[in-house]
């Protein structure tokens, strides 16, 4: 999985614009600090994913459509709750962190972090 190099990254005013108007509709918008609506901008912007354990966050990502992973739920395999499905083919892809690429190798859609 790619994770996002949000340090290195500006939002757009356009990504943040419709986060700001996402988090309004969710409610979550008093929530969430200046650095969280950044992080998510970036996030539908750029199209990465974000490791955050912030409930708010999540659900705007969720609304967003961006995929998020929670945080003290990586490196520990035995507890993963995630899998990794194409969203063209279906097919499941091993959970393997040296698999950098999110893109399926069968069809070329995007492969996504589910909920098992
Ligand atoms: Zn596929």
């Amino acid at each position: 999985m790619d994770q996002l190099e949000i340090n290195i990254l500006t939002p757009e005013k356009d990504d943040l614009r419709r986060i700001e108007n996402l988090a309004r509709s969710t409610g979550d918008i008093n929530g969430l600090s200046p650095v969280d609506i950044d992080v998510l901008a970036v996030a539908i912007g750029a199209g990465g994913d974000i490791a955050t354990d912030d409930h708010r966050v999540q659900n705007v990502a969720e609304s967003a459509g961006i995929t998020w992973v929670p945080v003290i739920g990586k490196g520990i395999s035995e507890k993963w709750n995630w899998i990794r499905k194409c969203k063209g083919c279906g097919r499941i892809w091993p959970n393997e962190p040296d698999i950098a690429s999110d893109e399926c190798s069968d069809c070329g859609s995007k492969i996504r972090l589910v909920r098992k």
